[in-house]
């Protein structure tokens, strides 16, 4: 055990793109750490969270369907957000890229913005989820590699305008991660050689390493860190 298990004891937490790959991995980590926690997808998920996390299904590029979810949704201690898709190969169409920009990086700042005044009370934190691709460009992902740049720097921004709140804003930028979403990836040697030959710790990342990283951004250890963009990454970015 990394913390203390009753670390976020009584902490009321959100995690957005919670359903399956690395955001059941974070809901699931927060809940084993005390944490009550509701997970948000677009549908029920895998069967991957734990019995204890509540699920609420919600669209966060629909401001209808985030008016909705925070109608009942009390203080919270704990905001993630990990709602993101990817269109490889289809973004350079501007229909696809809108779509990709309005769910991973307008559908950070909708859930950012609802959660202020829940988050204020309690001095609360959130942590964004950000990607290498915010620091390089991707062919094949402009509109993914547009969106994550924009969180890096939207979690910035945000961290200073919370700050007068108490409430903490910082973002984690996983590497490559073994989830669905990179399931193609994994699956072609061609494409995958390459990823595992310049990662120093030489694995695929696992959703857990990446929750880890966001418990130790949301528990008292973090107090004084606010606008980081935290690599967790086998050491991909500086290789
Ligand atoms: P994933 O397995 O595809 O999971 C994505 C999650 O986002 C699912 O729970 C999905 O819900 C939810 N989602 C998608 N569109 C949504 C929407 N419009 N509204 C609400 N929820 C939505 O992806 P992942 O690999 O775990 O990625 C999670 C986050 O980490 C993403 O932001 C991604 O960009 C980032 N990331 C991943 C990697 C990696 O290597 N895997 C690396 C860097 C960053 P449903 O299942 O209900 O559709």
């Amino acid at each position: 055990m990394t913390f203390s298990k009753d670390v976020f004891q009584d902490k009321r937490a959100l995690v957005t793109g919670a359903t399956q790959g690395i955001g059941a991995a974070i809901a699931n980590r927060l809940a084993a750490l005390g944490a009550h926690v509701t997970a948000v997808g677009l549908d029920h998920g895998d069967g991957s969270l734990d019995p204890g996390v509540q699920v609420r299904t919600a669209d966060v590029s629909r401001g209808q369907d985030i008016d909705t979810l925070f109608q009942d949704i009390g203080e919270l201690d704990i905001v993630v957000n990990c709602a993101g898709i990817i269109r490889r190969g289809a973004e350079h169409d501007p229909a696809v890229f809108e779509q990709v920009l309005a769910v991973n990086l307008t559908g950070t700042m909708r859930v950012c913005t609802a959660a202020r005044e829940r988050l204020k009370p309690r001095s609360g934190c959130i942590v964004n989820i950000a990607s290498m691709l915010s620091f390089f460009g991707g062919s094949l992902v402009p509109a993914y590699s547009a969106s994550k740049g924009g969180v890096a720097q939207l979690t910035k921004s945000l961290a200073l305008a919370y700050a007068v709140d108490g409430i903490r804003v910082n973002a984690v930028a996983p590497g490559w991660i073994a989830t669905p979403l990179t399931q193609a990836l994994q699956d072609d040697p061609t494409r995958s050689g390459p990823i595992l030959s310049r990662t120093p710790l030489g694995r695929w990342g696992t959703p857990k390493d990446v929750a880890e990283a966001v418990a130790f951004l949301c528990t008292p250890a973090a107090a004084f860190m606010t606008g980081v963009i935290l690599p967790v990454d086998g050491g991909y970015l500086v290789a």
